[in-house]
């Protein structure tokens, strides 16, 4: 699943190479990539044809663009993509053949490449939606923002980023450090993989109870949530030079750097014990023994 830094990728791609170009026409090709469109296919053909996408914008794993009318004005709406488990945005050559998996497409008034929605599993989709004030305090289209994405924390790749905010609210929950950094409303885009290696960055055992982390605990977990993110956004950041929007699920791009997840039994990059794998939340959890301790007693 794509997680945030490849979302954030994904935004800047279409940033550079959508924004700021009109829809000539829009191809849905499976009913499933718009459900999320009550309105209907047909709708949401309509309510995009003839619009110009204003910017790109991301809030979590959701981007959205401000639709612009025709006359220049402001729609108040934007276009939703949510990539799901499999979905990616490609800018592509009008004459690239189609994808098996693809499920939209929109050609620009401009004759240049084309926008296509390609997802093989369709848990990912695309809808135009209303925009409300309150997302932020920029001065442009960045302050308004589809409802359904109000509630998504803002995460910190994000220059609005509260950090002291995020801190206190942790501090506050009664709940295990994972969990919390896996809660899309606490800290946004923080998905599995990248929340076992800030953990180990930290130097804390997942199910660490938050109200006992102290302030350099918390200062260090943020510290490990931004170095990570922000090398993988750097390593993602290669794929816009080469005129395509991608995201991959378990792309290669930030394998090469990650210290426990998916390494068990390889010694610890920091001092060489082998990494255990546990069970979390449904989910694989990875760690070192001996940097990360679990924590000795439960809540009494
Ligand atoms: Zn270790």
């Amino acid at each position: 699943m794509p997680e945030l830094p490849e979302v954030e990728v994904v935004r800047r791609g279409l940033e550079r190479w959508v924004a700021g170009r009109t829809v000539a026409a829009v191809e849905v090709h499976h009913p499933r990539a718009v459900r999320r469109h009550l309105e209907g296919a047909e709708h949401f053909v309509e309510a995009l044809t003839g619009r110009t996408f204003a910017a790109a914008h991301r809030r979590g794993k959701y981007l959205w663009l401000p639709l612009t009318e025709p006359d220049g004005a402001p729609s108040g709406r934007a276009m939703v993509a949510h990539l799901g488990m499999s979905g990616q945005l490609l800018v592509e050559k009008r004459t690239q053949p189609d994808e098996t998996h693809l499920r939209a497409r929109f050609t620009f008034t401009d004759g240049g490449r084309e926008l296509r929605f390609v997802d093989q599993r369709t848990f990912g989709g695309l809808a135009v939606e209303e925009c409300a004030g309150g997302g932020g305090a920029g001065e442009d289209t960045a302050e308004r923002i589809p409802q359904r994405l109000a509630h998504i924390a803002i995460d910190p790749l994000d220059p609005s980023f509260d950090e002291a905010g995020f801190s206190a609210a942790l501090r506050r929950r009664r709940t295990e450090v994972k969990r919390a950094l896996l809660d899309q409303t606490l800290i946004g885009g923080v998905g599995n993989i990248y929340a076992d290696e800030s953990l180990w960055r930290a130097k804390l055992h997942g199910t660490r109870p938050t109200d006992r982390l102290t302030r350099a605990q918390v200062a260090d977990l943020l510290d490990g949530v931004r170095s990570v993110l922000g090398e993988a956004l750097a390593q993602g950041g290669t794929s816009f030079d080469s005129l395509y929007v991608d995201v991959n699920g378990q792309s290669g791009y930030f394998s090469r750097f990650l210290a426990v997840y998916g390494q068990v039994d390889r010694p610890c990059p920091r001092c060489g014990t082998p990494i255990v794998r546990e069970s979390f939340m449904n989910r694989s959890s990875y760690s070192c023994p001996t940097c990360q301790p679990r924590p000795r007693t439960g809540r009494t």
